[in-house]
């Protein structure tokens, strides 16, 4: 059997890369979180992307369900075509990560760029926010 390759662009294979995270190892720095939190909107684990949301972001204040619901909506309707590292900060405790998501919905491009912020606690390192669009 041929083994997948990582959707998240390390072309490893998934159950040496992203999968290791998605069965509950923990992510050794930020960017191997970033990495695998796209891996996992593109195979559609959705309990992932929550579990890795900093407990301060917005969405933890919205229904559980309707949260969800979205996640999974994206995940379904988007094609993930590649991602893209362009700049990776990292800190003790706060890290950045700047990045170009290639996607396409409905045959449209739906890609973008983002800086995203992550902070580690208690160890385990989580997604805060976008901190501006490029
Ligand atoms: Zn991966």
């Amino acid at each position: 059997m041929k083994e997948e390759i990582c959707l998240c662009d390390t072309k490893k294979p998934y159950a040496e890369c992203c999968g290791r995270y998605h069965k509950g190892a923990l992510p050794e720095s930020a960017l191997t979180l970033m990495r695998s939190r796209y891996c996992a909107y593109a195979k559609g684990i959705v309990d992932y992307i929550i579990q890795t949301t900093h407990p301060n972001h917005p969405d933890w204040q919205r229904p559980l369900q309707e949260w969800k619901r979205e996640i999974r909506l994206f995940s379904e309707n988007t094609r993930f075509v590649r991602l893209e590292i362009l700049a990776f900060v990292e800190g003790e405790t706060v890290s950045f990560v700047t990045f170009t998501a290639h996607l396409t919905q409905d045959g449209h491009d739906r890609s973008f760029t983002e800086c995203s912020r992550f902070e580690k606690v208690a160890g385990k390192w989580y997604y805060v926010e976008a901190v501006k669009n490029l």
